[in-house]
């Protein structure tokens, strides 16, 4: 594994800057800015449609299939919930477990990783930097800090949402599959968008001091860092979670499933290893970051500055260090052969 950029402690207090003339080369041609900007907006129009709508041509795929396996107990033990719980205990301890089993489950592959000297070698993208007691223990009571104190009383909200929209609970009333799809996706742009804005200026100077360098003391990221920040950047990032939830939102499983996605994927880009194909099938989604992308914003502390999406870094210019640095190894690795 090559060693990483060097990068000096005063990068972390300073704010991104302008790329630099010998940059130029790895910004986008004015015929690929146009071609983003397509995309960002079709990406956040395309998934309202399929997401409200009945789809004719979509609802005849799946006419005539056999129920799924499952169906009929996933039925029952639903409407067994919904008679035996009132709607807050669902809404609130519901999406509480929903939250803290996801997390969890999500992070112990990449727990376990650090114990297996194969995927060390293999997919660890800063491999000299070790995860270690320490900092995970130091992590993990931050954690527990912030889901339990910051992010309860937000959890709880849900339950005010529900009600206040009118947002069903039954079965009866989920939405179809390509809805579910389409309504996870725009939830995703919605909260990418958020992400990068707010990023950027959690990476401005008097905000990166105050807010943000928190999330940043861990240079080698691990998936259990996901979640650490300082409690108001919890709240400043989170409000793109919710903003998604106020469009799509037409029923209590797509904040379970959003919160899923969302885990998921937050957990896998810090993980620290840039898995394959077959490990990780979100890679087959057009513009996904991934790991190795937000490794290097934790690495390089500028630059990278959305969450799942790779479109607005490129449009705007915030990639250039990232695509000269791999196009630098890319470069060694062919004189070493
Ligand atoms: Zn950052
Ligand atoms: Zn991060």
């Amino acid at each position: 594994m090559e060693q990483p950029m060097p990068v000096s402690p005063d990068t972390i207090k300073e704010p991104s800057k302008a790329p630099a003339a010998d940059m130029s080369a790895f910004l986008p041609s004015a015929g690929r800015r146009l071609f983003l900007g397509c995309v960002i907006l079709f990406a956040h129009l395309v998934p309202l449609y399929f997401a409200k709508w009945d789809v004719p041509f979509l609802d005849r795929l799946t006419d005539g299939l056999p129920s799924p396996p499952g169906q009929p107990e996933v039925r029952l033990g639903w409407h067994s919930v919904l008679g035996r719980f009132s709607k807050w205990q669902i809404a609130f301890f519901g999406s509480v477990l929903v939250h803290q089993v996801v997390y969890f489950v999500h992070c112990l592959p990449g727990f376990l990783y650090q114990f297996v000297p194969v995927i060390q070698d293999g997919w660890k993208i800063q491999g000299e930097k070790k995860e270690t007691f320490a900092l995970q223990w130091k992590c993990f009571k931050v954690l527990m800090f912030n889901q339990f104190i910051i992010q309860t009383p937000l959890i709880a909200g849900t339950y005010f949402f529900t009600e206040m929209f009118g947002i069903p609970y039954e079965y009866e009333r989920l939405p179809k599959w390509y809805q579910l799809v389409a309504q996870v996706l725009g939830c995703a742009v919605i909260e990418d968008t958020w992400h990068y804005f707010l990023h950027s200026w959690l990476h401005s100077k008097g905000m990166y001091k105050l807010i943000h360098k928190m999330h940043h003391e861990f240079q080698a990221p691990f998936g259990m860092q996901a979640e650490y920040a300082h409690p108001l950047e919890t709240l400043i990032l989170g409000g793109g979670f919710f903003f998604g939830i106020l469009v799509y939102c037409n029923h209590l499983v797509l904040l379970w499933v959003w919160v899923f996605f969302r885990l998921q994927e937050t957990i896998e880009v810090h993980s620290g290893y840039d898995l394959p194909l077959y490990v990780n099938p979100f890679h087959l989604i057009p513009f996904y970051g991934g790991a190795r992308f937000h490794d290097f914003h934790h690495m390089n502390f500028t630059g990278n500055y959305a969450s799942t999406f790779t479109w607005w870094d490129e449009l705007l210019g915030t990639d250039v260090q990232y695509k000269k640095y791999y196009a630098t190894l890319q470069d060694k690795r062919k004189k070493a052969e």
